[in-house]
């Protein structure tokens, strides 16, 4: 080798011996390995809030552990891909979602006795006139024929409304007449007004 150009083996010798690069490898390994436990520890994280099995969370973890500092970002695309679309929270929210958008569905009634669409504040059927709700003398809200006291207030009611089954026997309709009062033999606290 000729004497004018420098030894490229000596000058990598000089670079790797350097205490400055020395310190620079240094925190490069640990800010690696930091990155690397943490993010197991996010996988542990990101798993307990998107499931509620108490195992899953530890493998996600190890899985990210499995992969070592040098290939943990393998791990990660993996974890992404197979962990669960959505967190409980998001779960539950959309439960909520449903929940409301099912009570709007429900606030469209159906008569109980001819099956006649009603509104939830409508006091007696204008198809059949079985009565749906009454008025508390007391405060003036619709309550349910079949309460004996306000659900609002606490008024005691003199004597319960005309029950949906006895309209319906006045107007002598027998089977559909069984058929009402076995329904509300089975559950007396079943709202004359709701969908059986
Ligand atoms: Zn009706
Ligand atoms: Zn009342």
């Amino acid at each position: 080798m000729p004497d004018g150009l420098p030894d490229p083996g000596k000058i990598w010798n000089d670079f790797i011996t350097n205490p400055l690069v020395q310190t620079a490898g240094t925190l490069i390994v640990v800010y690696v390995v930091l990155l690397w436990l943490g993010t197991a520890y996010w996988a542990f994280r990101d798993m307990q809030a998107r499931s509620e099995n108490p195992i899953l969370p530890y493998f996600a973890s190890a899985l990210i552990i499995f992969f070592t500092p040098l290939l943990f970002l393998f791990a990660v695309v993996l974890y992404l891909i197979v962990r669960p679309r959505e967190s409980l929270a998001e779960v539950y929210e959309r439960s909520l979602a449903e929940e409301s958008l099912l009570a709007e569905v429900e606030k469209n009634e159906l008569c109980p006795v001819c099956r006649d669409r009603v509104h939830a504040d409508w006091l007696v059927c204008p198809n059949c006139r079985t009565r749906l709700h009454r008025v508390c003398p007391s405060c003036s809200r619709l309550a349910d024929p079949e309460w004996p006291l306000c659900a609002y207030c606490g008024h005691e009611f003199q004597r319960p409304a005309a029950r949906p089954v006895e309209r319906v026997m006045e107007r002598s309709a027998p089977a559909r007449t069984a058929e009402r009062s076995a329904d509300l033999g089975a559950e007396p606290g079943l709202r004359p007004a709701s969908n059986p």
